[in-house]
C-alpha cells in the first residue's frame, strides 16, 4: 500500500484509462476523487472504492479549478493528480467542422492546464509533508503527442501541447519535488474512438492485433507515482506490441 495516507485526483474518472487508474490509485492505498461529467458513473465507482464523485466539466475553469478544491478541502489535502480527461476528434484539417478543434482544444489543452495550474500549490504543499514528501503530476497525452501524420492533425497538435507543458512544468517544479511526468498511450480499449464522427470512424483501419487495455495504462500511472521521492520517471511511451505506428 504504497500510497497510504495520500490522496489523488483524477480527471475523466468516469470510463476507460481514468477509470481503470482511479481504481489502481485506491488499490494502492490512496483516497481518491474522481472529477467527469457523467455523476452517475462517477458515484458507482467512489461506491465501489471509497471514493469522492465530483461532477465537473473542466473545459470551464471555475468548474475546473473547483474540482481541485472540492478534493483538498473534503479530503484534506492533495498529493497525485492524473490530468487524463481528453476527447479525440479525428478527421483531416481541410473541410473538418472546426467545432470540433474547439472541443479538443478546450478539453486537452485548457481543461488540463486549468487542473494543473489550480492544483500545483496543493503539490507543492504536499511536496513538504509526509508520509512521501514528493508529489505527483502525471499528464496524459498519446503516442499522437510524439508522432504526426494525416487524418489527426488538430488531436496530434493538442497532445503536442500537452507533452510541451508537462515539460516546462517539470522544469519548474520539480527541485521542489514536485514531479511532472508524461504517460503516452497506443491504441487503448476505451470510450475514445466512438466520439469519431462516424464517416471518419468508417474509414479508420479496424485493429487486426491486441491493443491495450486501459488497466495497462493505469499500471504506467502506478509506477510512475509509486517509485522513490529522489527518483522521477519524466516520460513513459506505451503501445500495443503489434501497432507500428
Ligand atoms: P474515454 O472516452 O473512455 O474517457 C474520456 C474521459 O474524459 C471520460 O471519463 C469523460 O467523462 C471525460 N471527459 C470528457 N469531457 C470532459 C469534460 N469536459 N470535463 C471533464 N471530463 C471530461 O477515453 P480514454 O480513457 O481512452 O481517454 C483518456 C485519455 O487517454 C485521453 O486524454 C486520451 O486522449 C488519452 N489517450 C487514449 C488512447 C486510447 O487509445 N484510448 C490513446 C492515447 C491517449 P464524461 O464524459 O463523463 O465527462
Amino acid at each position: 500500500m504504497a500510497l497510504e495516507g495520500t490522496v489523488a485526483l483524477v480527471t475523466g474518472a468516469s470510463s476507460g484509462i481514468g477509470y481503470a487508474t482511479a481504481k489502481a490509485l485506491a488499490a494502492q492505498g490512496a483516497k481518491v476523487a474522481l472529477a467527469a461529467r457523467r455523476k452517475d458513473r462517477l458515484d458507482a465507482l467512489a461506491a465501489d472504492i471509497d471514493g469522492l464523485a465530483i461532477e465537473a466539466d473542466i473545459t470551464d475553469r471555475d468548474q475546473a479549478i473547483s474540482a481541485v478544491e472540492t478534493t483538498a478541502s473534503e479530503l484534506g489535502r492533495l498529493d497525485i493528480v492524473v490530468n487524463n480527461a481528453g476527447v479525440m476528434l479525428l478527421g483531416n484539417i481541410v473541410d473538418a467542422p472546426v467545432e470540433e478543434w474547439d472541443r479538443m482544444i478546450a478539453l486537452n489543452v485548457q481543461g488540463l492546464m486549468y487542473v494543473a495550474h489550480a492544483a500545483i500549490g496543493h503539490l507543492l504543499e504536499a511536496a513538504e509533508s509526509e508520509p512521501r514528501r514528493v508529489a505527483d503530476l502525471v499528464n496524459i497525452s498519446s503516442v499522437a503527442g510524439r508522432r504526426v501524420g494525416q487524418g489527426g492533425g488538430v488531436y496530434q497538435a493538442t497532445k503536442h501541447a500537452v507533452g510541451v507543458f508537462s515539460e516546462a512544468l517539470r522544469q519548474e517544479v520539480t527541485a521542489r519535488h514536485v514531479r511532472s511526468s508524461l504517460v503516452e498511450p497506443g491504441a487503448t480499449e476505451s470510450e475514445l474512438v466512438t466520439h469519431v464522427r462516424e464517416e471518419v470512424r468508417d474509414n479508420l483501419n479496424p485493429n487486426t492485433y491486441k491493443i491495450l487495455e486501459a488497466g495497462d495504462i493505469a499500471d504506467a500511472v502506478v509506477y510512475i507515482v509509486t517509485r522513490p521521492r529522489h527518483m522521477a520517471v519524466n516520460e513513459i511511451l506505451i503501445r500495443p506490441t503489434e501497432q507500428v505506428r
